[in-house]
């Protein structure tokens, strides 16, 4: 509004300043115009009554008639305006004169003193400059007689002037207030309006009232203006509208969202906390795992330094748990681990933990102890497992071992305490003693099972790993149609490590991958040598469970399969019979990814792991391997050898190969012969050998 009337404000004074500067000018030109006619007008009849005087008294002068001539001269200032006339000769000397008394010069001169010398009343009156002088010579032909004078008074016409001044100033006022005034109404209308109209329509929206009309009459441009913008106005308001309904729906959509992501956050919290409950614990006992073991030993210690007390730290392992698992399977040794897990927390206090740290293998932290109450609390943990376990299908007997550690007798941080326990541990297992407290001497005579899997790592990266080959001998054909790689590690410190003692640590550990991962490379890589140097060997490799459970590997067989141009089943994937069982559905899942029968499958060990007939018939496998175990005493053992004959005949009737390992000696190989064993492979041929050795102990077996 205010910057709406200073531009009215500013029109007006606008307006004003032009019609005051026009009136100014035209009174100014008009009154200047009145002035002169008046003047002239003035002049003119000064002039003509001065000739007249003159023209008139020639006669008298001639004739010397004074009374004529000053008849003349009354007559002719008789006029009101004239203040004198007279005749005057060459020295101005008046001849006749006559003054008009009603004048009030005249009256001012008369009243003041008595004129007693005319000729200097008269020079007076001729000089005064409201008297306007006018002078005529009376000529009679060329000759000058005298001079006729005559005097106007100025102040009527003055008067007259101002009059007029006035007059022109009134009307040109009355017409400029007149065009002023039209101006103001019809701009008022025709502009002011409208767009205060059009202002209060935008003033409105911006004040988000979109229900006033914008409405201007007529068919003017600031009626169009006025139409379109009642049109904007119509179609904000339907905007805004649907803005509003679609923000309400909005909002009762964020309100449920919020509600949903209340219900989540929930969810999620419970399951953060089964979460972190999870990391921190073995999925199976619900026992306290490594890193919550690690973390109270911590905690522990801590404490222990403080109120100046001792702490223990066992590690236990069983015995022959490899064994309970092999042969009765994954799930009663799982059984038999939960029975264990509740003994060892009936044997301890409550303010002791238990935990597994993995496979067979428990740790208890015991806060406040010193070394003989430990080696007493072991004892009677190891009474508590001394009972029969009742498992599923079986009940059986299994003894433990146990390594203590004391803080701060033989170390002060959790890593070497679990060590030292680690150490003496191995110490009990070796020397069948079941409880060994730590002594420095242990150490050297122990490898470093926990660093083993440190060196794994440096092993993996610094090529310390190699495949050796034994040689499989095929009965049929009477020579050597494939080779098992079997890896090896040899440590420039520790010398040789064989696979017994950190396959299965690979596998807890999840390095197994890493590890079947290079295997599976070298063996790609050595086949694809031979077919190149024209030998035509297969190549058994050996997978554990873990990577059947890999999702990667149907992907990384057809990658390697690709890449060194395999498209004859050249590679045997060795699968032991435990690692089938312990998931079959998933076996058979991932042996049949199209991906997967890129590569011939064996089922390794059998014999030790329990495995359905069903299941052997889903698996799609070209031959099955006779675990060893049973074929080494099969000449000696009739048990043994009966189940060897079993084996090979439901294997036959399956469809699949028969092998038999750990053939040691000629009588073996003859029985097996007998009962129809398609395949052989053992000491009696020969032990797994580095490549270079391995051409020349083939030519060996074969001419033999
Ligand atoms: P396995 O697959 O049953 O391999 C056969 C094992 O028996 C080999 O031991 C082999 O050296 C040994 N053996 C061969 N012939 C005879 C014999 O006539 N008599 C006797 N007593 N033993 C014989 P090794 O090489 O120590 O391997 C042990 C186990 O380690 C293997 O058993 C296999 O389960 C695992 N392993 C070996 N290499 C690999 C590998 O590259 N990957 C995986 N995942 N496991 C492997
Ligand atoms: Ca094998
Ligand atoms: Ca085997």
């Amino acid at each position: 509004m205010t910057r709406f009337s200073s531009l009215t404000s500013q029109f007006f004074i606008f307006i004003a300043i032009i019609l005051g500067i026009a009136i100014s000018v035209s009174t100014y030109t008009q009154y200047s115009n009145e002035a002169n006619i008046i003047n002239k007008a003035l002049y003119d009849r000064g002039e003509s009554l001065a000739e007249l005087l003159a023209a008139i008294s020639v006669e008298p002068l001639l004739v010397f008639d004074d009374v004529t001539l000053n008849g003349y001269a009354e007559f002719i200032s008789n006029q009101k305006d004239i203040v004198f006339a007279a005749v005057v000769n060459d020295k101005n000397v008046p001849l006749t004169h006559y003054l008009n008394k009603n004048n009030n010069y005249i009256k001012e001169v008369l009243q003041s003193d008595e004129i007693v010398d005319i000729q200097p009343a008269l020079n007076d009156l001729r000089k005064n400059t409201d008297i306007l002088f006018f002078e005529t010579v009376i000529k009679f032909g060329d000759k000058p007689l005298a001079k006729a004078w005559v005097g106007l008074d100025r102040q009527p016409y003055n008067k007259l002037s101002k009059d007029a001044l006035l007059n022109i100033l009134w009307i040109t006022l009355g017409v400029g207030l007149f065009v002023g005034g039209a101006m103001y109404f019809l701009f008022k209308r025709k502009i002011f309006k409208p767009i205060e109209i059009l202002m209060q329509g935008t003033q409105s929206i911006a004040n988000f009232d979109f229900d006033k009309t914008v409405k201007i009459d007529g068919s003017g441009e600031f009626a169009l203006l006025a139409d379109s913008f009642d049109k904007m106005r119509l179609q904000i308001k339907e905007t805004m509208e649907s803005r509003d309904l679609v923000m309400m729906e909005l909002s009762e959509l964020n309100d449920s969202l919020e509600e949903h992501v209340q219900a989540r956050t929930q969810e999620l919290q419970i399951l953060n906390l089964k979460i972190a409950h999870e990391a921190m614990h073995d999925p199976l006992t619900g026992l306290p795992n490594r890193v919550l073991v690690t973390e109270q030993l911590q905690h522990d210690i801590a404490h222990a330094e403080r109120t100046k007390t001792k702490l223990a730290v066992f590690i236990m392992d069983l015995n022959n748990f490899k064994e309970v698992n092999d042969t009765l399977g994954h799930p009663e040794g799982d059984r038999l681990l939960i029975n264990v897990s509740q003994r060892l927390l009936k044997a301890i206090r409550d303010s002791d933990t238990v935990g597994r740290l993995g496979g067979d293998e428990f740790a208890m932290v015991l806060p406040d102890i010193n070394e003989h109450d430990a080696v007493k609390v072991a004892n009677k943990i190891l009474e508590e497992l001394l009972p029969s376990f009742a498992l599923d299908d079986h009940t059986i007997k299994v003894g433990a071992s146990i390594g203590i550690a004391i803080y701060p007798d033989h170390g002060v941080d959790h890593t070497s305490l679990v060590r030292l326990a680690d150490v003496a541990m191995y110490e009990a297992k070796k020397d069948k003693s079941d409880v060994c407290v730590y002594r420095a001497e242990l150490d050297k005579y122990t490898p470093l099972r926990l660093s083993l899997m440190d060196y794994l790592h440096t092993a993996l990266e610094t090529n310390q790993l190699q495949l050796h080959y034994q040689p499989q001998v095929s009965l049929v054909e009477n020579k050597v149609v494939s080779v098992e790689a079997l890896i090896r590690w040899y440590h420039p410190e520790l010398g040789w490590i064989f696979p017994d003692q950190f396959i299965p640590i690979a596998e807890n550990t999840g390095l197994i991958n890493q590890v079947s991962d290079w295997v599976l490379e070298e063996a790609f890589t050595q086949w694809r040598k031979w077919q190149d140097t024209g030998v035509n060997l297969n190549i058994a490799i050996n997978l554990s469970a873990r990577d059947l459970a890999s999702p990667g590997l149907p992907a990384r067989i057809a990658g390697l399969c690709n890449k060194y141009k395999m498209h004859n089943n050249g590679i045997t994937a060795e699968i032991t019979e435990s690692a089938i069982m312990y998931n079959p559905e998933q076996v058979i899942e991932i042996m049949h990814e199209p991906d997967m029968q890129r590569l011939q499958f064996s089922i390794d060990d059998f014999g030790t792991g329990y495995s359905s007939l069903s299941y052997l018939k889903k698996l799609s496998v070209e031959e099955v391997k006779i675990d060893k175990s049973f074929i080494i005493d099969m000449v000696r053992d009739d048990n043994d050898a009966n189940i060897v004959k079993s084996v090979i005949d439901l294997v036959h009737n399956l469809g699949h190969v028969v092998v038999a390992e750990g053939v040691e000696d000629i009588e073996t190989l003859t029985q097996l012969k007998l009962l129809g064993c398609d395949k052989v492979q053992g000491y009696f041929f020969s032990k797994a050998v580095p490549v270079d050795e391995l051409m020349a102990i083939i030519k060996n077996i074969e001419q033999a």
